[in-house]
């Protein structure tokens, strides 16, 4: 009987599979086949990382090539508001959105702050203007504004304080006051309104990912899927927040994932951190009718790396801007 040989020359002088320890983090969601592509521009991210002492942000919301592999500091808003604060890095690469760099760049003014794509985003950032504060504080005079830290340092400098979807509440608490004005996004605003006595003045912004889910969206699933546990973003309309099991930010939404373990769990929120959050529960059952963030898709591999070849695009703020706007983000890491 003929014998095949498998050892041929070609297997022979076959190309080791690359950077094996980082692809068994991604391999449930990243086919074999594509990973030598990302590997290269992995290979060359981490390179140039130790090269520029560069540190990467990512975003819960960035896809697990880049959050799982190539991300040092992870997490929602608020966390890597706070770590931007701790890094002792010369560069910081932003993978998220605008908002988020200038956030970094504010609490970092000595160092380079990148954004791979200047065009990353966002739909309640762009919802309001520096402008239209002043007209709020005109309106309600003596009224403090609380402001969600996905806007602009513009805005963020006409505020009188920052909160995230994690601390609204108890920033908005802290104040003492029996009434603020919090911008922009209408439906955090309401389902914080709900949770607390003091009045709040809301404005129209909402999220693009998270305004699309529907009550009908949660009715179809817990018949589809008898027994799910349902979870919401609080940028989700009310009625969506209250048909779920449990609202909370990003990062409360990943804690419950981790200590309830349920055996089976829908998030309604942007497609990628169900994707995340999935890679670290394999044993979990993931139901994922999420919506993608255009902005935050906007960051790539190919684009950080070729922020740290470039060191493009950095990010500036002007001063009489930056001093004001820092006071407000400062305040809100002093609270929470
Ligand atoms: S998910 Fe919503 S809030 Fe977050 S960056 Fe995208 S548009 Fe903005």
């Amino acid at each position: 009987m003929e014998q095949r040989v498998l050892d041929t020359p070609a297997i022979r002088t076959a190309p080791p599979f690359p950077l094996p320890e980082l692809y068994s983090r991604v391999e449930r969601h990243v086919p074999r086949f594509e990973w030598p592509i990302m590997a290269d521009d992995i290979a060359a991210i981490l390179k140039l990382k130790r090269e520029r002492n560069a540190v990467i942000l990512a975003h819960n919301y960035q896809t697990p090539d880049i959050f799982h592999t190539v991300g040092d500091i992870v997490g929602d808003s608020l966390a890597l508001a706070r770590e931007a604060a701790r890094t002792d890095a010369d560069v910081i690469v932003l993978a998220g959105v605008h908002f988020m760099a200038e956030t970094a760049k504010l609490l970092n003014p000595g160092k380079t702050v990148l954004i791979p794509d200047l065009e990353a985003g966002c739909s309640l950032a762009a919802s309001i203007t520096a402008a239209d504060i002043r007209l709020m504080r005109a309106r309600h005079p003596g009224v403090p504004i609380v402001t969600y830290v996905n806007t602009s340092a513009a805005v963020k400098a006409e505020s009188d304080i920052c909160c995230t979807s994690g601390n609204a509440k108890k920033i908005i608490e802290g104040l003492g006051v029996p009434k603020v004005i919090m911008l922009p996004d209408e439906y955090l605003a309401r389902n914080i309104a709900a949770q607390t006595k003091v009045e709040i003045i809301a404005w129209t912004g909402h999220c693009e990912v998270h305004e699309r889910f529907t009550p009908e969206d949660i009715r179809t699933l817990r018949e589809t899927h008898p027994g799910i546990t349902i979870l919401a973003h609080p940028e989700c309309p009310p009625e969506v927040v209250a048909e779920c099991d449990f609202a909370g930010s990003t990062a409360a939404m990943a804690d419950y994932v981790g200590q309830k373990r349920p055996a089976r769990v829908v998030l309604l929120t942007e497609c990628s951190m169900s994707d995340n959050v999935a890679l670290q529960y394999p044993d979990l059952d993931f139901i994922r009718p999420c919506n993608l963030c255009p902005h935050m898709k906007r960051i790539t591999l190919k684009n950080i790396r070729h922020a740290l070849e470039t060191m493009t695009h950095e990010v500036t703020i002007a001063p009489e801007i930056a001093d004001r706007a820092r006071q407000a983000v400062e305040r809100m890491l002093a609270i929470g």
